[in-house]
């Protein structure tokens, strides 16, 4: 509501009704709570133009309405969807959107269709003890994360806007809400498949694979055994993925199974950050006391996503289910070998070494250097930013980022026989990741009103390969006195 009128969206926005009708047994009719005083705090102009939605109009009090729900497109029909989830390893059959909704789908240029979600758009029949809100710093934190992962070339759900409420949200303190407008090629999540299967209802679990392999993967319709190929395509997504994550040092922080895409892109920043100094035993959530979430891991988790993820689809693979699960076993059995490639591949880029380079060869020289990054506590980012300039020569700032130095010359002597190529390592080695002290100050700020910071920050992550003077600050790890970083659930 803007002055007692609410203005509906401009009549060229429409917002399709694929998932509300598909599968409507998963969909739930819902509405957004109303934002008493929105407030744009933050707009991804460029997305908007990608998605044919106009800028200007959107920064409008009018498009302000439709970024947090209160006013939607005639013909849409927004839903809390339903799902599953194993959390921490426990499965909780009702999981669902307890404070997001889907608005509807937009169609791209290119045909495909894409998610306009909000989260923090209040309570649905989800939420179970939650508020169904969201403050402002946990909504900026994943616009922040999810564009810089975009920007760094993973794939992930993207963010369009971020706008404060005007409502307060009761956390340890008082806080000021927002409500994020993410975008995704879907919201369909293992969860989503656990959830189908639950409700025991065979047709329900064919309608969603149908769904998912006609928006992510068109390619199994046309095989042998389409759901076979269906969970093959996810097996490999979610590899390749997973791999990305490892190589740029991101720690998701809550891979649990309601917080895994079929799409194979990134989903749900909460409680997720870049490790700094190359540790593999690497933690920062508060809640995941027992690390099963730690960078190391993410690979042995997502394999163990995708076993539950074929679970639930074995009345799909085989009437006989003892041949399904024979089938299934073997089709996750790719998760390693592909997991395995994408890893060492990226790694070799990283190093600068030639594709063709022998494995015997490449395999321990990488092997040796993460123990030895391990050892001396190196920055994970600056040291591969920096071997780009050592590869050039210019050996010193490398070196100097090392305890034992002895250790480190055998080491670079061996590398740089190989003749590695700085110029190409710098074009997948960022400068600008989303550094947790520099997340922390700008969502600080934002809190507080000063969006400068925040500024600042996104536009360093825009383009993080390219070194840009000024911007030294977002180039260096975290002082000293920043201590260890700790990350909470984004609730
Ligand atoms: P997440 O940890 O964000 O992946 O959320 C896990 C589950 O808790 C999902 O079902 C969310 O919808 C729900 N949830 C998280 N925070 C809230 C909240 N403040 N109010 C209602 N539901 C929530
Ligand atoms: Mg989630």
């Amino acid at each position: 509501m803007v002055d007692g009128v609410t203005a509906a969206p401009p009549p060229t926005i429409s917002l399709g009704t694929h998932f509300a009708r598909e599968l409507a047994d998963m969909a739930l009719p819902w509405q957004a709570e109303e934002a008493p005083d929105p407030r744009l705090l933050v707009l991804n102009e460029p997305l908007a133009g990608e998605l044919g939605l106009d800028p200007a109009w959107l920064r409008s009090a009018d498009g302000l309405q439709l970024l947090v729900g209160a006013a939607v497109p005639d013909g849409a029909a927004p839903v809390a969807q339903a799902y599953a989830g194993h959390q921490f390893g426990g499965f909780v059959p009702r999981l669902g959107d307890g404070r997001a909704l889907l608005l509807g789908e937009l169609t791209g240029a290119d045909g495909r269709l894409r998610d306009l979600h909000l989260k923090g758009s209040g309570r649905t029949p989800f939420a179970r003890g939650g508020d169904g809100l969201a403050a402002i710093g946990p909504m900026l934190r994943e616009y922040v994360v999810s564009e810089g992962m975009h920007a760094l070339g993973v794939p992930t759900t993207r963010s369009l806007a971020v706008v404060a409420t005007g409502r307060p949200v009761r956390r340890e303190t008082v806080l000021p809400g927002a409500v994020l407008a993410r975008v995704a090629s879907s919201h369909l999540r293992v969860g989503s498949f656990q959830y189908a299967r639950a409700t025991g209802d065979v047709e329900l679990l064919r309608k969603l694979a149908d769904h998912a392999i006609a928006r992510h993967h068109p390619a199994a319709a046309g095989a042998a055994a389409p759901y076979r190929a269906l969970f093959e395509a996810v097996v490999a997504a979610q590899a390749s993925l997973v791999a990305r994550w490892m190589l740029v040092g991101f720690v998701h922080g809550v891979m649990n199974t309601d917080n895994m895409t079929i799409s194979g892109e990134t989903i749900d920043y909460g409680p997720c950050a870049f490790m700094d100094a190359y540790d593999p035993a690497t933690v920062y959530s508060s809640i995941d006391a027992g690390g099963r979430y730690a960078y190391r891991n993410q690979p042995i988790v997502a394999e163990w996503n995708l076993a539950r993820l074929a679970e639930t689809l074995l009345p799909l693979l085989h009437e006989d289910q003892e041949q399904a699960v024979a089938l299934a076993v073997e089709s996750l059995g790719m998760f390693r070998p592909l997991y395995d490639a994408a890893w060492s591949a990226g790694m070799r880029t990283k190093l600068g070494l030639p594709a063709g380079l022998d494995d015997a060869v490449a395999g321990p020289l990488v092997d040796e250097l993460l123990a030895q990054l391990q050892q001396s506590h190196v920055d994970m980012t600056s040291f591969f930013r920096t071997l780009g300039r050592a590869a050039r020569g210019d050996v010193e700032p490398a070196r100097n980022l090392f305890l034992d130095i002895v250790a480190f010359d055998g080491w670079l002597e061996r590398w740089r026989a190989l003749a590695p190529d700085g110029d190409a390592m710098d074009r997948v080695n960022p400068v600008y990741i989303p550094r947790n002290h520099l997340v922390e100050e700008a969502l600080t700020a934002a809190t507080g009103g000063d969006l400068a910071p925040l500024e600042r920050l996104l536009a360093a992550l825009a383009a993080p390969f390219e070194e840009r003077p000024g911007l030294e600050r977002h180039a260096a790890p975290a002082p000293q006195d920043f201590g260890a970083y700790r990350t909470f659930c984004g609730t």
